[in-house]
Protein backbone atom coordinates (compact mmCIF):
# COMPACT_ATOMS: atom_id res chain seq x y z
CA UNK A 1 0.00 0.00 0.00
CA UNK A 2 1.13 3.64 -0.66
CA UNK A 3 2.41 5.31 2.26
CA UNK A 4 0.01 8.32 3.95
CA UNK A 5 1.07 11.86 4.91
CA UNK A 6 -0.64 14.93 6.36
CA UNK A 7 0.72 18.19 4.73
CA UNK A 8 0.43 20.92 7.07
CA UNK A 9 0.79 24.47 5.35
CA UNK A 10 0.08 24.99 1.64
CA UNK A 11 2.67 27.62 1.22
CA UNK A 12 4.90 27.18 -1.46
CA UNK A 13 6.52 24.57 0.20
CA UNK A 14 3.70 22.64 1.60
CA UNK A 15 1.77 23.05 -1.40
CA UNK A 16 4.92 21.67 -3.79
CA UNK A 17 4.98 18.54 -0.98
CA UNK A 18 1.44 17.54 -1.12
CA UNK A 19 1.54 18.01 -4.76
CA UNK A 20 4.91 15.84 -4.98
CA UNK A 21 3.48 13.52 -2.68
CA UNK A 22 0.10 13.00 -4.57
CA UNK A 23 1.34 12.91 -7.51
CA UNK A 24 3.51 9.54 -6.58
CA UNK A 25 0.01 8.06 -5.85
CA UNK A 26 0.61 8.74 -1.17
CA UNK A 27 -2.73 9.06 0.07
CA UNK A 28 -2.34 12.99 1.50
CA UNK A 29 -4.56 15.17 3.49
CA UNK A 30 -3.01 18.73 3.21
CA UNK A 31 -4.40 20.96 6.48
CA UNK A 32 -4.44 24.83 5.49
CA UNK A 33 -6.04 27.54 8.29
CA UNK A 34 -6.50 30.15 5.82
CA UNK A 35 -6.02 29.65 2.15
CA UNK A 36 -3.23 28.19 -0.32
CA UNK A 37 -1.18 32.22 -0.83
CA UNK A 38 -3.27 33.84 1.49
CA UNK A 39 -1.88 37.00 1.95
CA UNK A 40 -0.16 36.71 5.27
CA UNK A 41 1.47 34.41 4.22
CA UNK A 42 5.29 34.62 2.93
CA UNK A 43 3.77 33.05 -0.43
CA UNK A 44 1.37 35.46 -0.76
CA UNK A 45 2.91 38.04 -3.30
CA UNK A 46 2.09 38.25 -7.46
CA UNK A 47 5.77 37.89 -8.11
CA UNK A 48 8.85 36.42 -6.75
CA UNK A 49 12.77 36.40 -8.64
CA UNK A 50 13.45 32.62 -9.73
CA UNK A 51 17.60 32.46 -9.96
CA UNK A 52 20.18 30.03 -10.52
CA UNK A 53 23.49 32.22 -8.80
CA UNK A 54 23.75 31.47 -4.90
CA UNK A 55 27.40 33.10 -4.92
CA UNK A 56 29.90 29.98 -4.34
CA UNK A 57 26.68 27.11 -3.65
CA UNK A 58 26.64 24.76 -6.01
CA UNK A 59 23.78 22.94 -5.08
CA UNK A 60 21.33 25.49 -4.17
CA UNK A 61 22.31 26.72 -7.96
CA UNK A 62 21.19 23.03 -9.05
CA UNK A 63 18.24 22.72 -6.72
CA UNK A 64 17.07 26.28 -8.08
CA UNK A 65 17.67 25.10 -12.03
CA UNK A 66 15.46 22.21 -11.17
CA UNK A 67 12.71 24.18 -9.98
CA UNK A 68 12.57 26.27 -13.06
CA UNK A 69 11.65 23.16 -14.88
CA UNK A 70 9.41 22.16 -12.60
CA UNK A 71 7.55 25.55 -12.78
CA UNK A 72 6.84 25.75 -16.61
CA UNK A 73 5.84 21.68 -16.11
CA UNK A 74 3.24 23.09 -13.69
CA UNK A 75 2.48 26.09 -16.09
CA UNK A 76 4.40 27.65 -18.35
CA UNK A 77 2.71 31.00 -17.89
CA UNK A 78 4.01 30.82 -14.34
CA UNK A 79 7.26 31.65 -15.45
CA UNK A 80 8.26 35.55 -16.71
CA UNK A 81 11.37 34.50 -19.07
CA UNK A 82 12.80 38.10 -18.43
CA UNK A 83 16.14 37.02 -17.16
CA UNK A 84 17.82 38.28 -13.43
CA UNK A 85 20.80 40.38 -13.65
CA UNK A 86 23.08 40.65 -11.00
CA UNK A 87 24.94 44.55 -10.23
CA UNK A 88 28.28 43.49 -8.65
CA UNK A 89 29.72 46.75 -6.92
CA UNK A 90 33.36 44.03 -6.54
CA UNK A 91 35.24 42.81 -9.24
CA UNK A 92 35.95 39.53 -7.43
CA UNK A 93 32.43 39.28 -4.84
CA UNK A 94 29.45 37.15 -4.64
CA UNK A 95 28.65 37.59 -8.20
CA UNK A 96 31.94 36.50 -9.73
CA UNK A 97 31.94 32.91 -7.33
CA UNK A 98 28.37 33.17 -8.90
CA UNK A 99 29.51 33.01 -12.28
CA UNK A 100 32.32 30.21 -11.82
CA UNK A 101 29.32 27.96 -10.41
CA UNK A 102 27.11 28.72 -13.25
CA UNK A 103 29.63 28.05 -15.57
CA UNK A 104 31.09 24.77 -14.58
CA UNK A 105 27.70 23.55 -14.07
CA UNK A 106 26.58 24.81 -17.49
CA UNK A 107 24.25 27.49 -16.61
CA UNK A 108 23.67 29.80 -19.00
CA UNK A 109 25.11 33.46 -17.85
CA UNK A 110 27.02 36.38 -19.43
CA UNK A 111 28.41 39.54 -18.27
CA UNK A 112 26.68 42.29 -20.24
CA UNK A 113 25.86 46.44 -20.28
CA UNK A 114 23.05 46.95 -18.05
CA UNK A 115 22.47 50.05 -20.31
CA UNK A 116 20.93 47.48 -22.86
CA UNK A 117 19.02 45.75 -20.22
CA UNK A 118 16.92 49.28 -18.55
CA UNK A 119 15.58 52.27 -19.74
CA UNK A 120 17.67 53.81 -17.21
CA UNK A 121 20.60 52.71 -15.09
CA UNK A 122 22.72 53.97 -13.02
CA UNK A 123 26.20 52.28 -13.33
CA UNK A 124 29.53 53.93 -11.90
CA UNK A 125 29.35 52.06 -8.71
CA UNK A 126 29.14 48.46 -10.64
CA UNK A 127 32.47 46.62 -11.32
CA UNK A 128 30.31 44.20 -14.07
CA UNK A 129 26.63 43.45 -14.60
CA UNK A 130 26.07 39.66 -14.66
CA UNK A 131 22.82 38.18 -16.83
CA UNK A 132 20.86 34.99 -16.01
CA UNK A 133 19.32 34.97 -19.11
CA UNK A 134 17.17 32.03 -18.31
CA UNK A 135 16.10 33.39 -14.79
CA UNK A 136 13.42 35.42 -14.48
CA UNK A 137 10.00 36.29 -12.27
CA UNK A 138 7.49 34.19 -10.74
CA UNK A 139 3.57 34.76 -10.86
CA UNK A 140 3.97 33.34 -6.99
CA UNK A 141 0.40 33.18 -5.77
CA UNK A 142 -0.77 31.82 -8.81
CA UNK A 143 1.69 29.18 -8.58
CA UNK A 144 0.97 28.42 -5.09
CA UNK A 145 -2.31 27.61 -5.82
CA UNK A 146 -1.49 25.60 -9.07
CA UNK A 147 0.71 23.05 -7.08
CA UNK A 148 -2.12 23.36 -4.04
CA UNK A 149 -4.98 22.78 -6.97
CA UNK A 150 -2.89 19.76 -8.63
CA UNK A 151 -2.56 17.85 -5.68
CA UNK A 152 -6.05 17.65 -5.00
CA UNK A 153 -6.80 16.80 -8.20
CA UNK A 154 -3.88 13.60 -8.25
CA UNK A 155 -6.41 12.46 -4.78
CA UNK A 156 -5.50 14.99 -2.24
CA UNK A 157 -7.64 15.54 0.46
CA UNK A 158 -7.58 19.65 1.21
CA UNK A 159 -8.37 20.67 4.81
CA UNK A 160 -9.08 24.05 6.09
CA UNK A 161 -8.42 24.29 9.85
CA UNK A 162 -6.31 25.77 11.85
CA UNK A 163 -4.01 22.66 13.47
CA UNK A 164 -2.06 21.99 16.61
CA UNK A 165 0.94 19.30 17.67
CA UNK A 166 0.68 16.53 19.79
CA UNK A 167 3.07 14.08 20.58
CA UNK A 168 6.01 16.00 19.09
CA UNK A 169 3.93 16.98 15.37
CA UNK A 170 3.27 13.09 15.44
CA UNK A 171 -0.88 13.92 15.74
CA UNK A 172 -2.32 16.40 14.40
CA UNK A 173 -5.09 18.26 16.17
CA UNK A 174 -7.42 20.41 13.95
CA UNK A 175 -9.68 23.25 15.72
CA UNK A 176 -12.80 21.12 14.13
CA UNK A 177 -11.77 18.78 17.05
CA UNK A 178 -10.48 16.10 14.62
CA UNK A 179 -7.15 14.31 15.63
CA UNK A 180 -4.95 13.08 12.28
CA UNK A 181 -2.84 10.87 12.43
CA UNK A 182 -0.85 8.95 9.13
CA UNK A 183 2.77 7.23 8.17
CA UNK A 184 4.53 10.61 7.86
CA UNK A 185 3.44 14.20 8.89
CA UNK A 186 5.23 16.98 7.66
CA UNK A 187 4.67 20.42 9.28
CA UNK A 188 5.33 23.23 6.48
CA UNK A 189 3.83 25.83 8.36
CA UNK A 190 6.57 28.93 7.50
CA UNK A 191 6.18 31.81 9.75
CA UNK A 192 4.11 29.60 12.42
CA UNK A 193 6.72 27.11 12.74
CA UNK A 194 8.49 29.64 15.38
CA UNK A 195 5.68 29.12 17.34
CA UNK A 196 4.28 25.53 16.79
CA UNK A 197 7.95 24.44 16.92
CA UNK A 198 9.96 26.90 19.18
CA UNK A 199 11.81 24.32 21.39
CA UNK A 200 13.23 22.68 18.52
CA UNK A 201 13.61 25.25 15.77
CA UNK A 202 15.38 28.58 15.84
CA UNK A 203 13.75 30.95 13.62
CA UNK A 204 13.70 34.94 13.52
CA UNK A 205 10.81 35.99 11.91
CA UNK A 206 11.23 39.20 10.18
CA UNK A 207 8.83 42.08 8.85
CA UNK A 208 10.15 42.78 4.98
CA UNK A 209 8.23 45.68 2.55
CA UNK A 210 8.35 45.86 -0.85
CA UNK A 211 6.84 48.50 -3.10
CA UNK A 212 5.11 49.02 -5.92
CA UNK A 213 5.88 52.27 -8.45
CA UNK A 214 3.77 53.38 -11.06
CA UNK A 215 6.13 53.90 -14.29
CA UNK A 216 5.61 54.21 -18.41
CA UNK A 217 5.23 50.98 -20.14
CA UNK A 218 8.88 50.91 -21.88
CA UNK A 219 9.41 49.58 -18.05
CA UNK A 220 7.62 46.21 -18.72
CA UNK A 221 8.81 42.34 -18.32
CA UNK A 222 9.81 40.70 -19.79
CA UNK A 223 11.66 43.47 -21.52
CA UNK A 224 13.03 44.72 -18.33
CA UNK A 225 14.76 41.55 -16.17
CA UNK A 226 14.61 41.16 -12.72
CA UNK A 227 17.52 42.50 -10.86
CA UNK A 228 19.43 41.98 -7.53
CA UNK A 229 22.18 44.32 -5.99
CA UNK A 230 23.61 41.46 -3.77
CA UNK A 231 26.13 44.24 -1.84
CA UNK A 232 23.66 47.08 -1.67
CA UNK A 233 20.87 44.94 -0.65
CA UNK A 234 18.15 45.29 -2.96
CA UNK A 235 16.50 43.19 -4.91
CA UNK A 236 13.83 44.22 -7.88
CA UNK A 237 11.71 43.46 -11.27
CA UNK A 238 10.47 45.55 -13.90
CA UNK A 239 6.52 45.67 -14.01
CA UNK A 240 4.99 42.61 -14.14
CA UNK A 241 1.26 42.45 -15.17
CA UNK A 242 0.49 46.02 -14.61
CA UNK A 243 1.44 46.28 -11.18
CA UNK A 244 4.77 48.58 -11.29
CA UNK A 245 8.51 48.30 -10.88
CA UNK A 246 8.88 46.29 -7.66
CA UNK A 247 11.49 47.29 -5.48
CA UNK A 248 12.87 45.43 -2.27
CA UNK A 249 15.18 46.22 0.57
CA UNK A 250 16.58 43.73 1.61
CA UNK A 251 18.14 44.09 4.96
CA UNK A 252 17.10 41.97 7.34
CA UNK A 253 13.84 43.66 9.00
CA UNK A 254 12.27 43.58 12.40
CA UNK A 255 10.74 40.92 14.66
CA UNK A 256 7.46 40.95 13.25
CA UNK A 257 5.43 40.68 16.54
CA UNK A 258 2.14 38.77 15.28
CA UNK A 259 1.94 36.93 12.15
CA UNK A 260 -1.64 38.27 12.39
CA UNK A 261 -1.87 41.40 12.99
CA UNK A 262 -2.62 44.27 10.50
CA UNK A 263 -0.01 44.39 7.70
CA UNK A 264 1.26 48.17 7.40
CA UNK A 265 4.10 49.09 5.26
CA UNK A 266 6.85 50.95 6.94
CA UNK A 267 7.20 54.12 6.26
CA UNK A 268 11.06 54.82 7.00
CA UNK A 269 11.63 51.93 4.47
CA UNK A 270 8.99 53.10 2.10
CA UNK A 271 11.95 56.03 1.80
CA UNK A 272 14.94 53.95 1.66
CA UNK A 273 12.99 52.35 -1.20
CA UNK A 274 12.36 55.41 -2.93
CA UNK A 275 16.12 56.42 -2.26
CA UNK A 276 17.54 53.34 -3.70
CA UNK A 277 14.79 53.96 -7.12
CA UNK A 278 16.64 57.13 -7.67
CA UNK A 279 19.59 56.14 -7.34
CA UNK A 280 19.66 53.24 -9.58
CA UNK A 281 16.85 53.88 -11.90
CA UNK A 282 17.17 58.01 -12.61
CA UNK A 283 14.45 58.51 -14.96
CA UNK A 284 11.77 56.69 -12.56
CA UNK A 285 12.46 58.91 -9.39
CA UNK A 286 9.49 60.37 -8.96
CA UNK A 287 7.57 57.64 -10.17
CA UNK A 288 4.09 57.45 -7.65
CA UNK A 289 4.32 54.91 -5.11
CA UNK A 290 1.09 52.12 -6.65
CA UNK A 291 1.59 49.21 -3.83
CA UNK A 292 2.93 47.85 -1.07
CA UNK A 293 3.38 44.33 0.44
CA UNK A 294 4.09 43.42 3.87
CA UNK A 295 5.06 39.69 4.15
CA UNK A 296 7.66 38.14 6.62
CA UNK A 297 10.69 35.82 6.48
CA UNK A 298 11.99 33.10 8.60
CA UNK A 299 15.02 33.03 8.91
CA UNK A 300 17.86 30.33 10.17
CA UNK A 301 21.27 31.29 10.86
CA UNK A 302 22.62 30.60 8.48
CA UNK A 303 19.95 31.67 5.57
CA UNK A 304 19.39 27.60 4.60
CA UNK A 305 16.71 25.69 4.61
CA UNK A 306 15.47 23.49 8.18
CA UNK A 307 14.44 19.86 6.15
CA UNK A 308 15.13 17.78 8.85
CA UNK A 309 12.98 15.12 11.16
CA UNK A 310 11.82 16.12 14.66
CA UNK A 311 14.74 15.32 16.57
CA UNK A 312 12.34 13.65 19.16
CA UNK A 313 10.96 11.59 16.76
CA UNK A 314 13.49 8.76 16.00
CA UNK A 315 11.64 6.90 13.88
CA UNK A 316 11.73 9.78 11.02
CA UNK A 317 7.72 9.87 10.76
CA UNK A 318 7.15 13.66 11.90
CA UNK A 319 9.86 16.60 9.69
CA UNK A 320 10.01 20.19 9.89
CA UNK A 321 10.38 21.79 6.31
CA UNK A 322 10.63 25.37 6.31
CA UNK A 323 13.47 28.29 7.43
CA UNK A 324 12.71 29.90 3.71
CA UNK A 325 15.20 32.59 4.41
CA UNK A 326 14.00 34.39 1.40
CA UNK A 327 14.40 31.33 -1.08
CA UNK A 328 11.63 28.87 -0.89
CA UNK A 329 9.79 29.51 -4.53
CA UNK A 330 13.34 29.43 -6.33
CA UNK A 331 13.55 25.62 -4.97
CA UNK A 332 10.02 24.29 -3.75
CA UNK A 333 9.01 22.02 -6.18
CA UNK A 334 12.67 20.63 -6.77
CA UNK A 335 13.00 20.48 -2.50
CA UNK A 336 9.51 18.59 -2.44
CA UNK A 337 10.75 16.14 -4.88
CA UNK A 338 14.17 15.67 -3.04
CA UNK A 339 12.32 15.80 0.28
CA UNK A 340 10.09 12.61 -1.09
CA UNK A 341 13.10 10.09 -1.16
CA UNK A 342 14.52 11.55 1.97
CA UNK A 343 11.29 10.52 4.01
CA UNK A 344 11.27 7.30 2.49
CA UNK A 345 14.78 6.36 3.54
CA UNK A 346 15.55 5.98 -0.78
CA UNK A 347 18.45 8.91 -0.21
CA UNK A 348 20.05 9.90 2.70
CA UNK A 349 18.45 13.66 3.71
CA UNK A 350 21.12 16.92 2.96
CA UNK A 351 23.17 17.21 5.83
CA UNK A 352 22.78 20.88 5.36
CA UNK A 353 19.14 21.19 6.34
CA UNK A 354 19.56 19.32 9.19
CA UNK A 355 18.94 20.48 12.89
CA UNK A 356 21.93 19.18 13.94
CA UNK A 357 25.56 19.82 13.64
CA UNK A 358 26.20 19.72 9.69
CA UNK A 359 24.64 23.32 8.64
CA UNK A 360 27.40 25.22 7.68
CA UNK A 361 27.86 29.13 8.46
CA UNK A 362 30.19 29.90 5.47
CA UNK A 363 28.25 31.42 2.07
CA UNK A 364 25.55 33.54 2.70
CA UNK A 365 22.66 32.74 -0.09
CA UNK A 366 20.63 36.32 0.30
CA UNK A 367 21.67 39.83 -0.25
CA UNK A 368 23.06 40.96 2.58
CA UNK A 369 25.09 44.52 2.28
CA UNK A 370 24.75 47.64 4.04
CA UNK A 371 21.85 49.87 2.84
CA UNK A 372 22.28 53.89 1.14
C1 LIG B 1 9.39 40.30 0.69
C2 LIG B 1 9.75 38.91 0.31
C3 LIG B 1 10.43 38.67 -0.88
C4 LIG B 1 10.78 37.37 -1.23
N1 LIG B 1 11.39 37.16 -2.42
C5 LIG B 1 11.67 35.90 -2.81
C6 LIG B 1 12.20 35.64 -4.09
O1 LIG B 1 12.41 36.57 -4.88
N2 LIG B 1 12.46 34.35 -4.44
C7 LIG B 1 12.20 33.32 -3.59
O2 LIG B 1 12.48 32.16 -3.93
N3 LIG B 1 11.69 33.53 -2.37
C8 LIG B 1 11.41 34.79 -1.97
N4 LIG B 1 10.87 35.02 -0.74
C9 LIG B 1 10.71 33.92 0.18
C10 LIG B 1 9.49 33.07 -0.05
O3 LIG B 1 8.38 33.89 -0.37
C11 LIG B 1 9.24 32.28 1.23
O4 LIG B 1 10.43 31.57 1.55
C12 LIG B 1 8.12 31.30 1.05
O5 LIG B 1 6.95 31.95 0.62
C13 LIG B 1 7.86 30.57 2.37
O6 LIG B 1 6.96 29.55 2.05
P1 LIG B 1 6.46 28.55 3.18
O7 LIG B 1 5.61 27.57 2.50
O8 LIG B 1 7.61 28.07 4.00
O9 LIG B 1 5.63 29.47 4.19
P2 LIG B 1 4.23 30.24 3.99
O10 LIG B 1 4.06 30.71 2.61
O11 LIG B 1 4.14 31.25 5.07
O12 LIG B 1 3.17 29.11 4.21
C14 LIG B 1 2.92 28.53 5.46
C15 LIG B 1 1.46 28.13 5.47
O13 LIG B 1 1.20 27.36 6.64
C16 LIG B 1 -0.05 27.73 7.14
N5 LIG B 1 -0.11 27.41 8.56
C17 LIG B 1 0.70 27.91 9.51
N6 LIG B 1 0.40 27.40 10.71
C18 LIG B 1 -0.65 26.58 10.50
C19 LIG B 1 -1.43 25.76 11.37
N7 LIG B 1 -1.16 25.71 12.68
N8 LIG B 1 -2.43 25.04 10.85
C20 LIG B 1 -2.71 25.09 9.50
N9 LIG B 1 -2.00 25.85 8.64
C21 LIG B 1 -0.98 26.58 9.14
C22 LIG B 1 -0.11 29.23 6.90
O14 LIG B 1 -1.44 29.73 6.95
C23 LIG B 1 0.54 29.35 5.55
O15 LIG B 1 -0.40 29.30 4.50
C24 LIG B 1 10.50 36.30 -0.36
C25 LIG B 1 9.83 36.54 0.83
C26 LIG B 1 9.44 37.82 1.17
C27 LIG B 1 8.72 38.05 2.45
Amino acid sequence: MPPSAVVVGAGVLGSALADRLARSDWSVTHVEQYAPGHVRSGSGDESRLIRSAHGADATHAQMSRRALELWKELDRRLVCESGVAWFARRPDGWEADAERVLTSLGIPNERVDPAELFPSVRTDDLAFTLLEPEAGLLRARDGVRALADRAVAAGAERVTAAATPQDDGARVALDDGRVLEADHVIWACGGWMAALFGDVLDLRITHQDVYYFGVPGRWAAPGVPGWVDFDGAFYGMGDLDGRGVKIGPDQEGPAIDSLDAERRADPTLERVAREYLGYRFPDIADAPLVGTRVCQYEMTSDERFVVAPHPACTDGRVWLLGGGSGHAFKHGPALAERLERWILASEPAEPMFSLGPDRRHDVQLRTGGTPL
